[in-house]
């Protein structure tokens, strides 16, 4: 019975705090491996070594992702992984925790010689935090970039990715045979931090993530008269500022008409026109984005928005323009594997929460390629991106044992 297979917290926790001390800044306190500098790359080099230290062969392919298969050299792996790049001063666990779970996970497959239909490979993907756009290495995998956007990219300094791959050694376009056909994978896991507060509030250790949620960005403008603040009277002002505090007043009665419980409405960036203290705002331009898991809602959300915004510029006086910038469409994990993943918590003695993910991961471009799940195990006050990023190591060693039951139940014999 898989559930007899436990991992070893010790050797996992070693394994996080000498990759973590790969980038460490003593001053911040953060961790700096950002995608293809050389302390990403050093931390790429110290995981080949681990895999090498167990016998294996590990390798890097185009992308830089770093790929170590154990067991039947045809057969379509069971792959789990997630990222080693960081963001500028992250912390310990974000990426870092999925891959070297996955480490450990094929070392107790290995040591303990359960055998296998399916082989395992732990991948470490490149540049999943958006230095040059994010989730380069996943994307490579599955054959989703092209030369013209590997040779123009540049990071927010003017950088180019292909002189940074130049200047560790690597040719930039060789990315492109990081490509793997879906028919070489069998499934994909990765085990990661929540990165938000609902499983600590919930005072439970392991999520199991239904999918991960779209969203579209919208550019608003709602353009009225600039004039006078002392002068032009209350009722005869065309304020565009007034607008945008109506719209955003709406949100919970938008989310509770059209939308969900995981519903997600953001203005995040305002520009006010003139911007001046006495001048009555004759412009607003603002972003707007909605998530949600599902693709319907979303729409519904969206559509009521658009009539809100026209009713209110009507009753303002006001003009009302929108761009769509972006609709990225929900991510779905496997139905199966969700189950499955369910059942073996169960069987660890866990009550998993069924939840989705409303941050990016690597496990989003693995569900169009193949059957993909996830694990969440609990971030301390929600916090991530931030040297503060913190998970107990009870949880850790929990959710790896997860992952570890996971694996078994899709590749075991
Ligand atoms: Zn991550």
């Amino acid at each position: 019975m898989s559930h007899s297979y436990l991992i070893d917290i010790d050797r996992l926790r070693v394994d996080i705090q000498e990759l973590g001390a790969i980038g460490y800044d003593a001053q911040t306190k953060g961790i700096n491996r950002i995608g293809f500098s050389k302390a990403d790359y050093e931390g790429r080099l110290w995981l080949m070594d681990r895999f090498r230290q167990e016998g294996l062969s590990p390798y890097m392919d185009g992308a830089c992702n770093v790929i170590c298969r154990y067991g039947d050299e045809d057969a379509p792996a069971v792959m789990i992984g997630s990222h080693l790049d960081s963001v500028p001063d992250g912390g310990l666990f974000d990426g870092a925790l999925g891959v070297l779970s996955g480490l450990e996970v094929l070392r107790i497959i290995k040591n303990s010689g359960i055998a296998l239909k399916h082989p395992i490979e732990i991948v470490a993907f490149s540049e999943e935090e958006g230095r040059f756009g994010g989730m380069f290495g996943v994307q490579s995998l599955c054959g989703l970039i092209d030369p013209a956007w590997i040779s123009s990219v540049q990071d927010a300094d003017g950088i180019f990715l292909k002189d940074e791959m130049e200047a560790l050694g690597l040719d930039p376009m060789v990315a492109l045979n990081a490509y793997r056909s879906p028919e070489s994978i069998e499934a994909y896991l990765e085990l990661h931090i929540e990165q938000g507060p609902v499983l600590e509030e919930m005072k439970r250790t392991i999520g199991i993530v239904e999918g991960i949620t779209g969203v579209f960005d919208w550019s608003v403008r709602l353009t009225g008269e600039a004039n006078h603040s002392g002068t032009t009277p209350m009722d005869q002002r065309r304020d565009a500022f007034l607008g945008l505090c109506n719209f955003g007043h709406a949100f919970p009665q938008l989310i509770a008409d059209h939308g969900s419980q995981i519903s997600r409405l953001t203005i995040g960036k305002v520009e006010l026109k003139p911007g001046f203290a006495h001048v009555v705002p004759g412009e607003v331009q603002f972003s707007f984005s909605g998530r949600d898991l599902s693709e319907n809602v979303m729409r519904d959300l969206a559509n009521a928005s658009r009539e809100l915004l026209s009713c209110i510029a009507r009753e303002k006086n006001l003009m009302f323009e929108y761009e769509e910038k972006s609709w990225l469409s929900p991510k779905h994990c496997d139905a199966g594997i969700v189950t499955m993943l369910a059942n073996e918590a169960e069987n660890l003695g866990h009550e998993p929460v069924l939840m989705p993910s409303g941050a990016g991961h690597d496990a989003q471009f693995m569900t169009e390629l193949t059957k993909a799940g996830m694990i969440f195990v609990p971030s301390v006050g929600g916090i991530s991106h931030s040297p503060k990023e913190w998970t107990n190591w009870n949880d850790i060693e929990k959710g790896a044992n997860v992952l570890l039951a996971g694996a078994i139940a899709l590749a075991a014999k």
